[in-house]
């Protein structure tokens, strides 16, 4: 009954565990390419790599039966015998990427070694050779990848958009690159010349990657023992970011993921960094090669330590010293930045009332609908008293109305976030900015593609610099931007530009409007129906924190009323609460 399975069917199951998406091969090109002592290594890709994946290198080569031979199952150079696994200082080992490849995708390879006068071109697919021949060609290697999972229509199916798999792309190169600053590295991708990182020193090659303004940013740490040498960069504390940012872990030049180091940071910043905040670190560990190992994951970016917690204790040492070393005082506000996420907010703002439509019959309030307008919080303090006086005159059980009934009377704001106020079954909390920013994302839904969309040509177009890999991102969703009203382009060479947004307030902080929006098309995220709704939850944010000032009584009824003409006025599109109630019940059980 049992049979083996023939060779292209055991490849292609084996490919799976390898080769996941296009920037699975490109990591594992990149990597034979810094294995065979280049110098320079192109990356070349096409349709985030769903069309064509190229790297090509000035490294050593391979002779013509090489070219052939390192596409079979288990080919290797590196390694010999079981015992090499635990002395490993090249990248790959397990000879299983050239093979992985060639099953699910077509291949064009072309090298020469520098003994040889000419080279060897070898065309495979779907492990079939289809071509070889002598040809001439520079010393190196050139590896075409191309109709990735060609044969395989399932699982291209599973591959994501084109912006998704770029940022994957860029992230492995940067991994590379940064693990190797030694190496010229350069990327294009449909065309455009995305980096450029000519050999340099570790600390220029994450300024050339994320930009010059880490320069002022990073602390170094250093320490040396019998075991390992740490070295590297941490973020100082300030510029902590509110997603996981730029959190790189290298043990012997290979990027690897590890919680209980990432704890080690996290735990050095505790106190220096509210808990919304994550560190962002680039940490370079050098171990003797009998202590790890590496072969425990496919795709290698698991290791094991022979003693992590000397590793763990050691890392939260250095890097705590080198916090304290470098004087790198909070600088934050801890209270107000961990309870309410806001920047400051600018003083002698004008308020113009919210412009969006709403139901005009829609009527939340029992007919008294007067506000008043109150600058003055002593005076809403009085007339709050006076209120709460007088509703005590009243009998509670007479009008006892359900939820959503306001009494417009005033509100009393508290830190600019909070609104408190009265209904006849007790008091009604409100996040102004949840509420704010939930109906700006459904206003700016509605008239997503809407050639009319009002947009503000700002004055001032706002610049900011970002990662070369998150231009790129930029760069591709600019359609989807414009048709939610944010005109936006790359200017020069490490920055983006917005030249319109579609709010009318005069101050956008645009870094981290841009900031948050690349994030969200970074990770999955399961609240948006639609990749747009991103951008729109982005812009909903920034003009939300813009409203975010002494707002009048009139304006917190109006805002009122367009959240009560949503279809859920109680949850934001995240699901959490942007009204809470205390009922009369609770607030009695208070003085008992
Ligand atoms: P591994 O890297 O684990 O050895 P691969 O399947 O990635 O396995 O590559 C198989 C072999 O092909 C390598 O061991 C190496 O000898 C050769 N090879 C692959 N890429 C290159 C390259 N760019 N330059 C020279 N030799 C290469
Ligand atoms: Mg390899």
């Amino acid at each position: 009954m049992i049979e083996l399975l023939p060779e292209n069917v055991a490849n292609q199951i084996a490919a799976g565990e390898v080769i996941q998406r296009p920037s699975s091969a490109v990591k594992e090109l990149l990597e034979n390419a810094v294995d065979a002592r280049s110098t320079k290594i192109q990356l070349i890709v096409k349709d985030a790599g769903k069309s064509l994946v190229q790297v090509i290198d000035n490294g050593f080569g391979m002779n013509e039966s090489d070219a052939e031979k390192c596409f079979k199952k288990h080919a290797t150079s590196k390694i010999k015998s079981a015992d090499d696994l635990f002395n490993i200082s090249s990248k790959g080992f397990r000879g299983e990427a050239l093979s992985s490849i060639a099953a699910i995708a077509h291949v064009e390879l072309k090298t020469r070694t520098p003994e040889d006068d000419t080279g060897t071109q070898v065309i495979m697919e779907g492990n079939k050779l289809i071509k070889k021949e002598t040809i001439a060609c520079p010393i190196g290697t050139s590896f075409a990848m191309k109709n990735l999972f060609f044969n395989v229509p399932a699982r291209r199916n599973f591959l994501k958009s084109d912006n998704v798999e770029t940022k994957h792309i860029i992230d492995e190169f940067q991994r590379v690159a940064m693990a190797h600053h030694d190496i010229h590295f350069t990327m294009h991708h449909n065309e455009h010349l995305l980096f450029d990182l000519p050999s340099a020193n570790r600390k220029q090659r994450i300024l050339s990657i994320f930009g010059k303004k880490y320069n002022e940013r990073l602390v170094p740490i250093e320490e040396t023992t019998s075991i390992s040498k740490i070295h590297g960069f941490v973020v100082k504390p300030e510029f902590a970011k509110r997603t996981r940012g730029e959190q790189f872990i290298f043990v012997n030049n290979r990027f690897i993921k590890n919680s209980s180091i990432n704890h080690a940071i996290t735990v050095s910043f505790k106190d220096l960094i509210s808990k919304e905040h994550f560190p962002s670190y680039f940490l370079f560990i050098e171990v003797p090669t009998n202590t790890i190992d590496v072969n425990i994951h496919p795709t290698k970016t698991e290791i094991k330590f022979e003693d992590e917690r000397a590793i763990y204790t050691m890392i939260k040492s250095c890097v705590r010293n080198s916090l304290g070393k470098y004087n790198v005082a909070p600088t934050l506000d801890f209270e107000t930045e961990s309870s309410f996420n806001l920047p400051p907010i600018e003083q002698g703002r004008t308020i113009t009332p919210p412009s969006i439509k709403v139901n005009p019959n829609y009527n939340p309030f029992h007919k008294e609908t007067k506000g008043y307008v109150e600058e003055n919080l002593d005076l809403i303090q009085q007339n709050f008293q006076k209120e709460f006086d007088h509703s005590n005159q009243n009998d509670y059980t007479e009008d006892f109305s359900s939820f959503g009934t306001v009494s417009p009377q005033h509100f009393i704001s508290y830190k600019n976030r909070y609104v408190v106020t009265t209904q006849e079954n007790g008091l009604l909390l409100i996040d102004l900015f949840r509420a704010h920013q939930q109906i700006k994302f459904e206003e700016l839904k509605a008239n997503y593609s809407n050639v009319n969309i009002i947009t503000q040509k700002l004055l001032h177009p706002l610049e900011v610099d970002l990662s070369s890999g998150d231009i790129q991102l930029c760069v591709e969703l600019k359609e989807e931007f414009l048709k939610l009203g944010v005109e936006i382009d790359q200017f020069g060479k490490d920055s983006v530009v917005i030249h319109s947004f579609p709010t009318t307030s005069t101050s956008i902080d645009a870094r981290a409007f841009i900031e948050s929006c690349l994030e969200s098309f970074k990770h999955e995220n399961t609240h948006f129906e639609h990749p747009y709704e991103k951008i729109a939850w982005g812009i909903a944010e920034s003009y939300a924190y813009s409203r975010l000032n002494k707002l009048k009584n009139e304006e917190i009824n109006h805002l009122m009323e367009s959240l009560y003409s949503l279809a859920s006025p109680k949850f934001n599109v995240k699901g959490l609460p942007i009204l809470s109630e205390i009922d009369e019940n609770e607030i009695s059980k208070m003085f008992k």
